[in-house]
């Protein structure tokens, strides 16, 4: 069992991460970090990528007379290495360059190449990455020790066959002798994948043994926990590069790991767990490219016990061994005597299925296991049985706690099987894993259509984002677009009132903007909360997208009648306030859409509503917005019913006959955050859970618009986006959403002539044609608006000054301390993203006339 105070941490970083320099950099900052944490750190790496490829197929390249050529390119690639890293690349790498010719040159002489001969090239590359990775490491600003991994791995066993070279293993345990050794390090570099034998021979762990040294080096050490470092940031439910739909696994067991290891999942090696596992070490699995990840964890636990399939796997380069006689059956003792071979011929089985007639074993991808010795095992099996051998079929494994639950889904992904063969099928004891043995080419595909229709949308506490969205482009957050009115800047001058003010709105941009809202894919129905403009001629412009109107009064709804006389009253949505009874009933005539934000009408005048439809408001106690007055949720707010009167409202429903067919809540306004809308939309459908009949979440409006140059800019994919998580979690129900500010805001700007310019004490103010009469948001709620002298727009600003409007009250500040250029009297000042709640709310007050409007 590991000592929790042991202080080692052993990391492993596999091919891709030591391949290039700046990697190493990487590699640095994270050693140093657990260092400058008081733990030690064991290194343990692999060749640089592709390196082991070259070097495995070397040989055969030298036998057909190719071997300088390949010699070059393996050179070449580790002196790139160097020259990138500026350093000495032929002094540091020169004895294993030697070694490498002498290598070819042997094979190219003797005209072949030995199990012992091909161990020693191909621990060249874990020897010549070492070489570069120390001295990474020292230019880094570090210390580490060089230690040769042959000097601490001792095989497990002896031979002269191709495994005993190519695919052998160490006994693991604690070793106090190594812990003594490296006392004194604090860091500590090692190759991963080579080891020796009691002659002193290299030998190999197997393809992709880095890993597996890693855990031995951990147990060894009796390590706190063994890192993973590769190029995914942890053990996906499928290959990543199978399928982009593969999804993180956060935490698995050591036996759920290895299961997904033994069937195909490279990122493991095989024999890696064991180590670990047997001295209770954790392993972690992360992603050089994506350290903030946290990646998986594996240990005794398995992160959700709870049945479910966890993975797919694939393993290609398996053969079958058919064995087929009347002879077997009812004999005592013929699987015995089979078997027999297969241990006398040193074949080792992996998969079984059997039947009366037939026996079909599976053999892994063994690169010890030659023709030669294929034929013995086949000649030794024939003395019992036919024996036919099937070469290049894929193993397709499910893996994850009780997968015999879920074998009734796998029907329609083994269609396409109905006229190809499957070749085995099995079933762990441990019901952990279940394999379909099918064609090579057949296998990738299964595996793809197993995954995506049995684990892709999975949910529970392991199962993290998919490969797609962890390497998604970073979406570019919404840039501010130039303002419309820098580019119509001239006819605006043209049109700049003498005295007063005068608001002039941009159709193209209320167009836009209400177009935008229209194709969020995520909401079915949205309304223009017309308080913030009803001008007549914006209101044609968003009919004309299909965005309905929500009033607020009478007076707004007759507004919309006389400016769009055929509009069908399953446009409009009357959602008033404290409004008397008469409206109610006014409403519920004419058959608008209509929303109660109180219990008072149903409790008073119950007869209005009897089996009528209607949609509650409800008050989920979010305030959001960027003034007390501009939030419209929470305990100090009039609108809606708050949740705890819920059960009121359902008897109010039962004793008045009424329909309420949807919930609605609003929360305030100027918000930016993405994520808003779903969350009111989730306590909305919380809420229905005890209303039946509703079928519509309203979660209103209060989409922000930036407020100042540099503010934050609200994303509406971000919110579509959100939304339609929501509509995947209550698919039921309809979306509805009603936005103001965000149609008309941005459209509007307010032009002022200036009057006159006062220093008083230290401050400077330019006075201007009109002032709080017009826009009283900055005196109401401190509301900020930019303020450019249209006149010299593109004039260096000249000091800071207070705009002011003409009415006697010192509340009519349109904005403090604002940079402006030198100015004049009867400049032009435009007031910008006034199209909302602007001129709707202007006054008489001082009888002065309110700026006017213009559409252009
Ligand atoms: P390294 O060189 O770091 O040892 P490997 O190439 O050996 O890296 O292993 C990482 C690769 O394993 C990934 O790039 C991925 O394609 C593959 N892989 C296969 N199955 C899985 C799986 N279930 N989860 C994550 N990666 C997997
Ligand atoms: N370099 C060796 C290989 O490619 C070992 C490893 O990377 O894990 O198999
Ligand atoms: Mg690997």
């Amino acid at each position: 069992m590991t000592t929790l105070t042991s202080p080692w941490i052993v990391m492993k970083f596999g091919g891709t991460s030591v391949a290039q320099p700046k990697t190493w950099g990487l590699i640095a900052e994270l050693a140093r970090k657990r260092i400058e944490d008081k733990r030690k750190v064991l290194i343990v790496h692999s060749a640089l990528s592709g390196v082991s490829n070259l070097l495995e197929a070397l040989p055969e390249q030298a036998l057909k007379g190719h071997g300088e050529a390949s010699v070059k390119a393996i050179k070449l690639r580790h002196l790139d290495f160097a020259r990138d890293a500026k350093l000495e690349g032929q002094a540091l790498l020169a004895e294993h360059f030697s070694r490498l010719d002498q290598l070819a040159a042997g094979i190219a002489l003797i005209g072949e190449a030995s199990a012992r001969v091909r161990a020693e090239l191909m621990a060249l590359g874990e020897l010549m990455a070492s070489a570069l990775g120390l001295a990474c490491l020292k230019a880094h600003g570090l210390k580490p020790y060089g230690l040769d991994s042959r000097s601490v791995m001792k095989a497990a066993f002896e031979g002269e066959d191709a495994r005993a070279y190519l695919d052998n293993a160490v006994e693991d345990g604690p070793d106090s002798y190594l812990q003594t050794r490296l006392d004194d390090y604090q860091l500590v570099l090692a190759q991963g994948f080579i080891a020796s034998n009691a002659h002193d021979e290299t030998v190999l762990l197997g393809r992709g043994g880095s890993d597996t040294s890693a855990s031995y080096y951990a147990a060894k050490l009796e390590a706190q926990s063994v890192e993973i470092w590769t190029d995914v940031p942890g053990l996906f439910s499928a290959d990543p590069r199978l399928t982009s739909g593969a999804r993180l696994l956060s935490a698995l067991s050591y036996e759920e790991a290895q299961e997904i290891a033994t069937m195909g999942g490279k990122v493991l090696h095989p024999r890696s767990i064991g180590p670990a596992r047997r001295a209770g070490i954790p392993m972690v699995v992360r992603d050089t490219f994506r350290p903030e990840l946290p990646g998986t964890t594996i240990t005794e636990k398995p992160g959700d016990d709870a049945p479910a399939l966890k993975a797919v796997s694939v393993k290609t380069g398996v053969r079958l061994v058919v064995m087929e006689g009347s002879s077997m059956w009812r004999q005592a003792g013929f699987l015995a005597e089979i078997f027999a071979c297969f241990k006398h011929c040193g074949v080792s089985v992996d998969l079984v299925s059997t039947s009366e007639t037939n026996v079909t074993v599976s053999l892994d991808p063994d690169p010890g296991l030659d023709e030669a010795r294929l034929q013995r095992l086949k000649t030794a099996l024939e003395a019992y049985c036919r024996v036919q051998i099937v070469e290049n079929t894929a193993a397709v494994s499910l893996v994850g706690y009780g997968v015999r639950r879920i074998l009734h889904k796998l029907a329609p992904a083994l269609e396409v099987f109905q006229d190809k063969p499957i070749r085995l099928v099995s079933q762990a004891a441990n019901d952990l894993n279940f394999t379909v043995v099918v064609d090579e080419d057949e296998g990738r595909a299964l595996a793809v259509r197993l995954h995506d229709g049995l684990i892709g949308d999975a949910d529970g506490p392991v199962f993290g984002p998919s490969w797609a969205e962890i390497t998604a482009p970073v979406k570019a957050k919404p840039q501010r677009p130039d303002p419309w009115w820098r580019a119509k800047r001239e006819q605006l001058l043209q049109n700049a009132p003498r005295e007063g003010g005068l608001y002039v709105y941009d159709r193209e941009t209320v167009h836009a903007r209400a177009r935008a809202i229209a194709g969020l894919k995520s909401v079915d129905r949205a309304w223009f909360a017309m308080k913030a403009n009803p001008h007549p001629e914006l209101l044609k412009t968003v009919e004309t997208t299909g965005v309905g109107f929500e009033c607020v009064s009478l007076g707004e709804v007759n507004r919309v009648r006389e400016v769009l006389p055929d509009l069908p009253m399953d446009r409009i949505l009357f959602t008033p306030n404290f409004a008397a009874r008469s409206e109610y009933e006014a409403a519920l005539a004419l058959g608008t859409h209509l929303t109660l934000d109180s219990l008072h009408p149903l409790h008073h005048w119950p007869e209005l509503f009897n089996d009528k439809n209607v949609i509650v408001r409800l008050n989920p106690d979010r305030p959001r917005g960027h003034h007390q007055h501009v939030k419209t949720a929470g305990p100090k707010a009039k609108f809606g019913i708050p949740l705890d009167q819920l059960d009121d409202l359902k008897a109010a429903v039962a004793s008045s006959g009424v329909n309420v067919i949807g919930f609605h809540c609003h929360a305030g306004s100027g918000v930016t955050e993405p994520d808003h809308w779903k969350e009111l939309g989730a306590i909305l459908a919380k809420a229905a859970e005890h209303f039946p009949d509703i079928r519509i979440l309203n979660v209103g409006g209060g989409l922000g618009i930036p407020e100042s140059a540099d503010a934050p800019i609200l994303d509406l994919e971000l919110v579509d986006q959100n939304l339609a998580d929501l509509r995947k979690a209550v698919p039921d129900y309809q979306i509805w959403m009603e936005p103001g500010r965000y149609l008309v805001a941005e459209a509007g700007v307010l032009l002022t002539p200036v009057t006159q310019i006062k220093m008083s004490f230290s401050t400077r103010f330019i006075g201007t044609g009109t002032g709080m009469n017009s826009l009283i948001r900055p005196a109401l709620y401190g509301a900020r608006h930019e303020i450019y002298n249209l006149s010299k727009l593109d004039e260096a600003p000249s000091g800071l000054a207070s705009i002011v409007g003409p009415i006697c009250e010192s509340a009519d500040l349109l904005g403090a301390d604002r940079l402006l250029p030198e100015t004049e009297e009867g400049d032009i000042l435009i007031i910008t993203e006034t199209g909302a709640y602007g001129r709707v709310m202007s006054s008489h007050y001082n009888l002065r006339e309110p700026a006017g409007e213009l559409v252009i």
